[in-house]
């Protein structure tokens, strides 16, 4: 397949890892930040295929990782309403809440369904007049104007038993709180292909600039993703700081204009707080007033600023979204944390750093296939 298959060429992916052999003369930590990138890292090797010296941490990049608690309680809330519809990406169910999740809701009889769009949502509230359709609208930047689309087409269409519960999250406020703290060691980022499509990269380059750290937009696939460590080790070496575009065939400056003015047309920028990381400022997206007729929060009546919701204790995601710790440091990985009794949602999500290191990494040596 045309933009895959040469992407996972073996005999590419080992030039890029023997041009990284050659270039790297000092020890350096780079961070993806996508958890997509983290699976391909994690599944194909591509760690194993560096040099010692070359440190790879994992980045906040999973949008089911950081969806606070309090808003899935809240999701839970609204599916166990006599007269609603949680409709959610399959990824969100079995994260857990404070005291159950969505699966278990929607077991004993609460009303999810399980969508693959937020326009499919939409299809399902003009086929439910008499019910309330509310779809959880969690990601980052690239799913975002899909979310925004539904609402705007539910504004036209009229559609007023439609609205959303809204965990919308910003990639460059979480790299500038990473960047931020004091336990940092993070020295260049691999910023996320996909967000970048949407967004362009204009919001990277004052990162750049004020913390002088080289970030590369990179893409998905491993020789995409030994390209982009490449640039960057390239850049610390001869003590640069630039923002490189490795995922050109995807990515443009300005990024998809169209997308960003559905985006801003529908939401504004608020503080929003992250599972495991703390309120960031400026980092999550909220319905602005103009569509306040469709936000779940004022329509079910939730008290946001009442929420006391705590996350367990046990589970050390904040620190692994933080780069800070890898998933089998932590001592409920693959015992008392699996895929099927997650304690924390990197376990469950299928961008979740635990899950790739439990279904790529657990007693075995990963499948290096490229
Ligand atoms: S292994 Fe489980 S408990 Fe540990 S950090 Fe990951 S999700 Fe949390």
């Amino acid at each position: 397949m045309k933009f895959v298959s040469e992407y996972r060429d073996p005999k590419l992916a080992r030039h890029y890892a023997d041009a990284i052999a050659e270039v790297v003369t000092q020890p350096w930590t780079i961070e993806e930040i996508c958890g997509g990138q983290t699976h391909t890292i994690v599944k194909y090797g591509i760690d194993r295929m560096l040099p010692d010296l070359v440190t790879l941490v994992h980045g906040p990049g999973c949008p089911v990782c950081v969806t606070p608690i309090e808003i899935i309680d809240r999701a839970i809330s609204i599916a166990r309403h006599s007269n609603a519809i949680l409709c959610s990406f399959g990824d969100m169910l079995r994260v857990p809440g404070t005291q159950t999740d969505l699966l278990s809701v929607k077991a004993t009889g609460g009303q999810v369904q399980i969508v693959y769009s937020p326009l499919d949502a939409l299809e399902i509230a003009r086929n439910n007049r008499e019910r309330e359709v509310v779809f959880f609208a969690v990601g980052f930047e690239t799913t975002a104007p899909a979310t925004a689309m539904s609402v705007y087409q539910a504004a036209q269409q009229n559609l007023t038993n439609f609205s959303l519960l809204v965990s919308h999250v910003l990639v460059p406020p979480a790299m500038e709180a990473i960047l931020s703290a004091p336990q940092c060691r993070v020295q260049g980022f691999l910023a996320a292909g996909h967000v970048c499509t949407v967004m362009g990269y204009t919001e990277y380059e004052p990162i750049v600039e004020k913390y002088q750290i080289p970030i590369v937009v990179t893409g998905f696939e491993p020789v995409d993703i030994l390209q982009g460590i490449y640039l960057c080790l390239q850049q610390l070496e001869n003590g640069e700081s630039k923002l490189e575009n490795q995922y050109a065939r995807s990515v443009s400056r300005m990024g998809n204009q169209t997308a960003r003015d559905l985006m801003s047309q529908v939401f504004e920028v608020i503080p929003r707080r992250w599972r495991g990381l703390g309120e960031i400022s400026q980092s999550g997206l909220g319905l602005r007033s103009k569509y306040a007729a469709f936000d779940a929060d004022r329509k079910f009546g939730f008290d946001i600023d009442a929420e006391t919701a705590v996350d367990e204790t046990e589970c050390i995601s904040g620190e692994i979204l933080q780069g800070l710790k890898k998933p089998h440091e932590c001592p409920a990985f693959g015992t008392r944390c699996t895929p099927e009794h997650p304690l924390g949602a990197p376990m469950v999500s299928s961008e979740g750093a635990c899950a790739a290191y439990y279904r790529w990494r657990r007693g075995v040596e990963a499948v290096a296939s490229v």
